[in-house]
């Protein structure tokens, strides 16, 4: 959204941040063609500008995408970004889409949107998935998962993602949790350790 704003100060300012070692990725980064604040060919560039950043640092990406897919897989691939890898944050694809990120070093990551009834994308993508490949997400205070549609999102509503996941797949909770932690420990190297 606010991509018409980016400024080198600010690229530098984000360079020197990633440098902490409390720092695990970089990102939300990505396009948004929801709001118009910015023009395409704007968040087109800072996006790429904001991928090569990740690169100089080494660490891996969250990705934000709304109404965009073709153009961020695209720039994803042009980009490299595979070498450096991410998390698809609030995946709400097609299982087709969820193969295709897979491919460049992404991974799914799901959150209150698969506890919707008629989310009929998400539901798939968490029976698709690898579970190697899937982690869990409150984007609190948004996405609140069902039944607290509408209320403020809180971190411990994740469960719930979790536990509908597990529904869709016909597995334990436990399973899906002991994976999807290790799963981001993988990514965000020993996050929380
Ligand atoms: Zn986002």
């Amino acid at each position: 959204m606010d991509a018409i704003d980016f400024t080198d100060e600010y690229y530098d300012w984000i360079k020197e941040l990633s440098k902490h070692p409390k720092i695990v990725a970089i990102g939300e980064m990505g396009l948004d063609y929801h709001w118009d604040k910015s023009p395409k060919d704007i968040q087109k560039e800072v996006f790429k500008r904001q991928i090569q950043l990740a690169k100089e640092v080494n660490l891996p990406i969250v990705i934000h995408n709304r109404e965009a897919t073709a153009d961020v897989i695209e720039i994803l691939k042009s980009e490299n970004a595979h070498e450096v890898g991410g998390v698809m944050h609030s995946f709400s694809g097609s299982p087709e889409t969820c193969d295709e990120v897979l491919k460049l070093n992404f991974i799914i990551s799901l959150g209150g949107p698969v506890t919707f009834k008629n989310a009929k994308q998400p539901k798939a993508v968490a029976q698709h998935v690898p579970l190697d490949k899937l982690i869990v997400e409150t984007d609190a205070p948004y996405l609140t998962p069902h039944p607290y549609r509408g209320k403020r999102n809180e971190p411990m509503h994740v469960k719930l993602v979790a536990e509908e996941i597990a529904n869709l797949r016909g597995i334990s909770y436990e399973e899906v949790a002991e994976q999807t932690t290790k799963n981001a420990e993988q990514l965000f190297g020993g996050l929380g350790k």
